[in-house]
């Protein structure tokens, strides 16, 4: 398997630390944590998305956009990322907001990532919550291309074959920098949703032969349909590289801390936030990362690991979007 056959616009920061968390270790008494700092992709704050953009956007390049269309929450990381990376690339942004958090206050509505997003000069459109997005990409991409203009459509999350890619590369660059440590991985715990991380990262695992289990602690959709949704991209980006996908069960999600649902605060986001900021010295988000950790917390109480285990967790980023959540947090 070669990564390096895919076209890539360098925009992140790479490679990424990967770094022990040793005060949260003993702390909790479980296996050795560790973190893989993926908030320090350095693209206008950082986080996951901007791995998948090097790819996306060279896509982007190739066919000679001039306009990149994509759709988010308000408080979508992605969103800020792809904003950023259109920026950079000298393209237009047209961002389709969706309003998916019905007591969305003030703040959520107004700061955070919603906020950068001006800075970028990106098109912001705004629609309510249910709404297909997919099919309203194309709609603004149509009425742009009847301006003349050159469209290129992100899916949400960037999470396609060629935005997974950018978490293949991550899953060798792990296994590269464990192997630089004389560290064994035994597993890899992150936030999943859109599916494009978890994909290219069980599909780039797999690929290396290393064997580290990847679990993805679900943001939204219950565990079934998040392994199947998964599973699928899984297969198509395994398909992209030309290698044999992994059977079925190698894709595993939890999703018991998803709470009342999307971008809705819970206690233990709460909790891990600020034990992880405590401890480490480290900011999670309140939407992925924050309920991430607190899986991962509470496994570890739970005895799943053994305490001479290698447990890594990937930092996916988001901490700016804390500021759209001040209430939750008094
Ligand atoms: C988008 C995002 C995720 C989830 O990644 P997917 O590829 O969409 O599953 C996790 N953490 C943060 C901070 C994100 O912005």
């Amino acid at each position: 398997m070669q990564i390096g056959q895919f076209p890539r616009k360098r925009l992140a920061h790479l490679p990424t630390p990967l770094e022990p968390m040793a005060r949260l270790t003993e702390l909790l008494g479980g296996p050795t944590l560790w973190i893989k700092r993926d908030d320090c992709t350095g693209l206008a704050t950082g986080g996951n998305k901007t791995r998948k953009l090097e790819y996306l956007m060279a896509e982007a390049i190739a066919a000679g956009a001039d306009t990149i269309v994509t759709p988010g929450a308000y408080q979508s990381n992605h969103v800020r990322q792809t904003a950023a990376a259109a920026s950079l690339c000298g393209m237009t942004c047209e961002i389709l907001l969706e309003n998916r958090i019905k007591q969305a206050d003030e703040d959520y509505r107004r700061s955070g990532n919603r906020f950068l997003n001006n800075l970028f000069r990106a098109n912001i459109r705004e629609y309510d919550g249910g709404t297909d997005m997919a099919a309203a990409c194309q709609a603004v991409a149509e009425e742009l291309r009847g301006q003349g203009k050159s469209p290129f459509v992100i899916p949400g999350g960037g999470s396609n074959p060629t935005g997974a890619l950018g978490y293949v590369r991550c899953a060798l660059e792990t296994v590269d920098q464990a192997n630089q440590m004389d560290l064994h991985i035994d597993t890899l715990v992150h936030a999943t949703g859109s599916t494009g991380t978890q994909a290219g990262l069980v599909a780039g695992m797999h690929g290396s032969g290393a064997g580290t289990t990847i679990l993805g602690i679900s943001v939204s959709a219950p565990k079934e349909k998040q392994e199947t949704k998964v599973h699928a991209l899984v297969q198509a980006t395994c398909d992209k590289l030309q290698i044999k996908a992994p059977p079925r069960e190698v894709t595993m999600a939890n999703s018991d801390y998803v709470g009342d649902g999307y971008g809705v605060p819970t206690p233990a986001m709460i909790e891990a936030i600020e034990l992880t900021a405590q401890q480490e010295g480290i900011l999670l988000d309140p939407v992925y990362s924050g309920k991430a950790m607190a899986g991962l917390i509470d496994l570890v109480r739970r005895g799943h690991w053994s305490k001479d285990q290698n447990v890594v967790f990937l930092h996916t980023g988001g901490a700016v979007g804390l500021f759209g959540y001040l209430n939750a947090f008094q």
